[in-house]
């Protein structure tokens, strides 16, 4: 396995990879849990050359967001990528990425990137689309691997790599999560023992609003109302939203039917956590009351 640092080296060993060898691509922002090994895991299943990237892009944060204190872990990755056969952990410096005249931007337009995390995180997509770009560019991914975790930056990027006709296939995972069902986090490393015990209740609501819908409540603010009272009941924690909203447009559902999204995000503590759950809600021919699930 090769540790680069540099743009150019990264780029060089790029360039002597060719078709019909493929290349898959994992961007990351290091500290790496069984989430990031799950896509590590798929593009060497999928993909002949594996690139693992790790870079805390600060530009995706936002002011009193936790940049300064996000968990770096780098030797740790290094053997945990050299386990899973990582051809190449790309790990950039600051100032390679961001030179100090740095001044251009990949702004996502419209609702899918103003919405939810765009709202509540100002500038957070803007950060994300535009290192994504630079590292499409570097890196030349044939498939490039995201977890469903951070599902609205999932269609962020889909838009952006069409719209840019970048050369990349966006293949997106299952969030893995811990036992209690806790979605697995870099973040979760903030939590004490106490929070990540109450940290349950964001994942114990999203089962109970799918199971309210299983049981063929159809209004989605109901649900969303239940759901939050739920959360309330755990002193810790403090919601952002909860939203029932169309999987592609991440727009407001007026009636839950066929595909939709639960999304929330929450403070446990003074750690900000987000979650989803994809559901289908269809109405059985026999009994058109009633709804079946599916995932
Ligand atoms: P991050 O290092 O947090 O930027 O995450 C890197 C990639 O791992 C992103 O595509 C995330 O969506 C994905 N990821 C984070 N947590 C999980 C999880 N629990 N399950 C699956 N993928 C995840």
């Amino acid at each position: 396995m090769r540790l680069i640092k540099e743009i150019s080296q990264m780029k060089d060993y790029r360039k002597n990879i060719k078709a019909p060898q493929t290349v898959g691509f994992v961007p990351t922002m290091g500290a790496f849990h069984e989430g990031h090994l799950s896509l590590i895991r798929k593009a060497r299943q999928q993909c002949d050359k594996v690139v693992v990237s790790i870079f805390v892009n600060p530009i995706q944060f936002g002011k009193g967001d936790d940049y300064q204190r996000y968990p770096h872990n780098l030797s740790e990755d290094i053997s945990l990528s050299e386990k899973e056969e990582v051809d190449v952990v790309f790990a950039p410096s600051l100032e390679e990425m961001y030179l100090q005249d740095y001044s251009t931007f990949v702004r996502v337009g419209g609702s899918l990137s103003s919405t939810l995390e765009g709202a509540s995180r100002s500038g957070h997509f803007k950060g994300v689309a535009t290192v994504l770009v630079k590292l499409f560019n570097i890196v030349r991914p044939d498939f490039s691997y995201f977890g469903e975790k951070d599902y609205q930056q999932v269609l962020v990027v889909r838009k952006v790599v069409e719209e840019f006709n970048l050369d990349t296939q966006i293949i997106a995972l299952p969030t893995i999560r811990e036992r209690d069902g806790v979605a697995l986090s870099s973040r979760n490393s903030y939590l004490n023992k106490e929070e990540r015990k109450a940290a349950s209740i964001l994942y114990e609501a999203l089962e109970k609003a799918k199971l309210w819908i299983k049981e063929g409540e159809r209004n989605p603010f109901i649900i969303v109302s239940k759901t939050k009272d739920l959360i309330k009941k755990e002193p810790l924690a403090r919601i952002d939203y909860v939203a029932v909203v169309d999987p592609e447009t991440l727009e407001k559902v007026e009636d839950i039917r066929g595909e939709v999204l639960i999304v929330l995000a929450a403070k446990i503590g003074k750690t900000r956590l987000i979650d989803n759950s994809l559901l289908v809600a269809r109405i059985s021919k026999r009994r058109k009351k009633e709804f079946s699930i599916e995932r």
